[in-house]
């Protein structure tokens, strides 16, 4: 077999320019491999020792690597291609983590949605990305996806086959031959001459600029951003945050969120871990009876969680004193605002080491470092893992503040790419000359570390995931009984905040919550992104220049929720 390199595809990416590029690349950071390539020197360094485990299976890198490259291989027979997309809507499980090597090896790149998306979110990635082929789960007791799966081959034009994990992929209509459905078990066998399989493979790796995977957050019109993450970046970035976090061979690294979000996968996340030669273990959620049994069982030494979660897992420790936590040295927690009172509880309660987190889809990700003093670990957001992280905080006319105001924060680096997949007018707004304009307020502190402010985004960040307001807003717009919307975030003291949407019905109409969630639901919407509660009104408040006043809304709602939960809360 010939070897052909790879192209990376830069339509619908912007690339770094080529002095930044230059400099990531003699710096070291980029060094021109495939995420791939990585795991799999760390499975010869190592073969035999376990690296993949789930409540089904147990694999050895030997077996992970062999498996990865059956997949490879049948992915191929397939007929996908090195740059073929392909988008992957699983729950964790080893398979999820076993067709993600297998696309980074290919070059097949795979798009990371979360079960939680419907039909709305998957079909717009679907378009957005050409993808070929949809993974889906079989037996999911809330959501029929392989019916969802099977709508949309008959629609979406690219989609060539859809592969179902567990539950009875024969029973899936298929259009045609070449538009069928596959089981994920088969595809995920091993290799059948591993030793020649492996060799064509290696020669065939895609390069490091080559799109390793797509990442997707949320977008106002329903069809999430498509983040596009090269072999370089991405890859750098996990092996960088697993020496900051000292995850290597010892490390087991406990998955407990849904591995379609960056955080698990790549902070170090489950990436990190295998590139380091250390050990997934993998949960289907963060119910902390699992995961503690988990942490006991396989002496995990570290796992990632969101606020809403510590929460969850410090009431299950009160009552389950006993669980053998001792293996566990560090708890990462990010994706929202952790409060210093959960904070402080981390250490003595848990008796790990806590490290709190701040990242994004986009790129730029900061953590407390375990060395730092105690004020740091429990009152910042951390500061960048690369030296060449650019962060740049300004006001209101995008003017530089001065170390300790707040400001909105831009960044840049070697792993924050210059622009969304396929978005020239959004990248017109998101991304200032280079810069990505994150849209959190932050304070940066002395010592480098940042403290999130809260945000000039129209974003809720419901317990981790984040729901743009428009989309709800759009969901309500969706009865003709609603004149006009806006949805803001209310405190929540589990998730953090959760979803309210304001509503002015048309003259003698009425509107409910059901209503609007019910054609939200109808309109092929994620449940996450639902509201809460609906507060009904005449008029919607205005900034001076017409806008609609979200400060007055968020004061409003937080206001009656004080109120609804009576003085003696209040004073407590
Ligand atoms: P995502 O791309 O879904 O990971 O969302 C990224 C966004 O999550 C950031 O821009 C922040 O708004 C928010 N975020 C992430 N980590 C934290 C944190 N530790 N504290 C507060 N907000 C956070």
């Amino acid at each position: 077999m010939v070897a052909t390199p790879i192209e990376p595809s830069a339509a619908g990416t912007v690339p770094w320019p080529a002095d930044a590029a230059a400099r990531y690349v003699a710096k070291g950071y980029w060094d021109g491999r495939s995420i791939a390539a990585h795991i799999y020197a760390a499975a010869d360094r190592d073969p035999d020792a376990i690296c993949l485990v789930d409540d089904h299976a147990r694999l050895t890198f030997r077996e992970l690597t062999e498996r990865a490259d059956g997949a490879a291989v049948r992915l191929r027979e397939l007929g996908l291609r090195a740059d073929d997309r392909v988008v992957l809507q699983l729950p964790n499980c080893w398979q999820f983590v076993v067709l993600t090597v297998a696309c980074l090896r290919l070059g097949v790149i795979p798009a990371m949605a979360l079960t939680a998306h419907r039909r709305q979110e998957i079909s717009g990635v679907v378009a957005l990305t050409d993808a070929k082929a949809l993974f889906v789960p079989g037996d999911d007791p809330d959501f029929d996806h392989q019916a969802m799966a099977t709508d949309l081959v008959s629609s979406a034009p690219s989609l060539d086959h859809v592969l179902v994990l567990g539950g009875s992929a024969s029973r899936s209509a298929s259009r045609s031959a070449s538009r069928s459905a596959t089981d994920i078990a088969g595809l995920c066998a091993p290799a059948e001459h591993p030793a020649q399989v492996r060799a064509e493979l290696d020669a065939t790796a895609p390069d490091g600029t080559a799109i390793a995977l797509f990442l997707l957050s949320g977008g106002t019109t329903g069809v999430p951003k498509v983040i596009a993450r090269t072999h370089n970046d991405y890859g750098y970035m996990a092996r960088q945050a697993a020496r900051v976090c000292r995850v290597g061979r010892d490390a087991a690294y406990l998955a407990v969120l849904p591995l379609g979000h960056g955080f698990p996968m790549s902070g170090p996340g489950v990436l990190g871990t295998l590139m380091a030669g250390g050990r997934a273990v993998i949960a289907p959620s963060p119910a902390p009876q699992r995961a503690f049994a988990l942490i006991e069982r396989e002496r995990v030494t570290i796992t990632s969680v969101v606020p809403a979660i510590v929460q969850r897992w410090l009431d299950y420790r009160d009552a389950t004193p006993d669980a053998d936590l001792g293996s566990l040295q560090v708890l990462q927690v990010g994706a929202s605002k952790l409060t210093e009172q959960l904070a402080r509880r981390v250490g003595p309660e848990l008796g790990c080491a806590l490290q709190q987190v701040y990242g994004m889809s986009e790129g730029l990700l900061c953590l407390t470092r375990p060395d730092d003093p105690e004020d740091a670990i429990l009152n910042t957001q951390g500061r960048p893992v690369c030296p060449d992280d650019e962060l740049m905080v300004v006001d209101e006319q995008g003017q530089p503040v001065a170390d300790g105001e707040p400001g909105v924060l831009l960044t840049r680096g070697p792993y924050t790419p210059r622009g969304y997949y396929h978005a020239p007018e959004l990248n017109a707004r998101a991304f200032v000359d280079g810069w990505y304009r994150t849209g959190d307020i932050v304070r940066r502190r002395p010592d480098g570390n940042l403290v999130i402010e809260g945000r000039d985004k129209d974003v809720i960040n419901r317990g981790g995931e984040k729901i743009p307001a428009e989309e709800v807003e759009d969901g309500a717009y969706l009865l003709d009984s609603v004149r006009q919307a806006a949805a803001v975030a209310m405190p929540d003291p589990v998730l953090g905040e959760r979803i309210c949407l304001y509503a002015v019905p048309h003259k003698g109409r009425s509107v409910s919550l059901d209503e609007v969630r019910d054609a939200m639901l109808g309109s092929g919407a994620a449940r996450f992104k639902l509201p809460e509660r609906l507060v009904l009104v005449d008029d919607l408040p205005r900034t001076p220049i017409g806008k609609i006043d979200k400060k007055v809304l968020r004061a409003d709602i937080a206001a009656r929720l004080a109120d609804e939960a009576g003085p003696l809360a209040q004073a407590s």
